[in-house]
């Protein structure tokens, strides 16, 4: 029995090509060019201003909760699940998190409990779009702007994901992606973050150099900064994969269908939504499983692994770690997040890289039906 990994990279001689071309002249003069060519591809692929490539996600939402000025006092909203990364840079800043509840349909942040977790201490609100799914950003951005709030965008799993024709990751004062090994576009470690705000840019320019302004000579930091940059091998690779990128999406949605096929119909199995006038593009093909089949999450994954499937658990509630015992937010969101308890046990992220075969898919679907039919029958 082959081993069936959850997630991975599709790299072809493109990606080896850009990146021998990186290490051989990417050097001296030469040593921005595939950061730019990188960048300038990216912003005109969301149709936004600016776009400034970073070593990962977690430090560009670091450095958007920083350009926007939030800190100790400030309160900013994420969804209950998602992964910590979009919430740990919360705290390295200082500021409070409050946990909103998911939508049912979507998993994505609630928009009506986005609202009712707004108090005026709330500065940001970090929408994720979870597993390549889309949450009702026109409504989130509607009551954010209303309100006074900014909107930090995680689009980290979410590339080539849209919303009434808009791309993800266009939806926020900033946007952010990963390009960690596991998600759609790699650069092995990377992330970006992108704006249509030229003193948001400036600003997260300025601090990810150690305080220095792009183009400053003399050495003359102003402020205390952070230090994140991508290299130019990474900006190359990420570069061949950004001119693959439709390839890589249409992968990923011929993977899911492949799912969709086997399991639509199943009795009790429900796969990530795309609701009308979205497009998802599947990062994590996911399988919610009704409570009655008296699967939880621990149980499937456990009998996955014995068959040397690979699969992951939908994220905890954020606000059920060991990492946030300690803070009232989170006690508050346990008592009130609803949605977020109901789906979060009974769910898995199934095998989803982008080298996966029918075959392989037909094996994991197999094995996920019959568990299901035999917890039917004795339910
Ligand atoms: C992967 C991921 C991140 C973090 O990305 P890194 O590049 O590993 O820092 C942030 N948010 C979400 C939703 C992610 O899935």
């Amino acid at each position: 029995m082959d081993h069936i990994p959850v997630s991975g990279p599709w790299i072809t001689q493109k990606e080896i090509d850009y990146v021998t071309d990186a290490v051989t002249n990417a050097w001296y003069s030469n040593a921005n060019m595939y950061h730019e060519r990188f960048e300038a591809a990216f912003a005109r692929y969301l149709d936004l201003r600016f776009a400034v490539s970073l070593p990962s996600c977690t430090s560009a939402i670091h450095l958007a909760l920083l350009a926007l000025g939030v800190g100790p006092g400030d309160e900013v909203i994420v969804p209950d699940c998602t992964w910590i990364a979009s919430a740990a840079p919360i705290s390295y800043v200082g500021a409070t998190t409050v946990f909103a509840d998911i939508d049912p349909i979507t998993w994505c942040l609630s928009s009506d409990s986005f609202a009712a977790a707004i108090t005026p201490r709330t500065r940001a609100v970090i929408p994720v779009n979870l597993y390549g799914g889309m949450p009702d950003l026109k409504a989130i951005r509607a009551i954010a702007s209303a309100q006074g709030v900014a909107v930090i965008e995680d689009a980290a799993e979410s590339i080539g994901s849209e919303l009434g024709g808009r791309r993800a990751g266009a939806w926020g004062d900033v946007g952010v992606f990963s390009f960690h090994g596991s998600k759609t576009l790699t650069t092995g470690e990377g992330g970006m973050l992108v704006t249509d705000r030229a003193d948001l840019r400036d600003r997260v320019l300025f601090l990810r150099d150690h305080g220095r302004m792009p183009g400053d000579r003399m050495f003359r930091n102003t402020e205390i900064g952070w230090k994140y940059k991508m290299s130019s091998m990474q900006a190359a690779l990420g570069l061949a994969q950004l001119e693959r990128v439709d390839q890589l999406i249409a992968r990923k949605r011929e993977v899911f269908s492949w799912y969709a096929e086997d399991l639509g119909d199943a009795p009790g199995v429900t796969l990530n939504a795309e609701p009308a006038g979205t497009r998802n593009s599947y990062w994590m093909v996911t399988a919610v499983l009704a409570p009655e089949l008296g699967l939880t999450k621990e149980i499937v994954l456990q009998r996955l692994w014995d068959q040397k499937i690979d699969a992951r658990p939908f994220f905890h509630p954020l606000s059920s770690l060991p990492a946030y015992a300690h803070s009232p937010q989170a006690a508050a969101a346990r008592a009130q997040n609803r949605t977020s308890y109901q789906i979060s046990p009974w769910a898995v992220n199934l095998p989803s890289a982008l080298n996966l075969t029918r075959d392989q898919v037909h094996r994991v679907t197999r094995t996920l039906r019959e568990w299901v039919d035999s917890a039917r029958q004795s339910s």
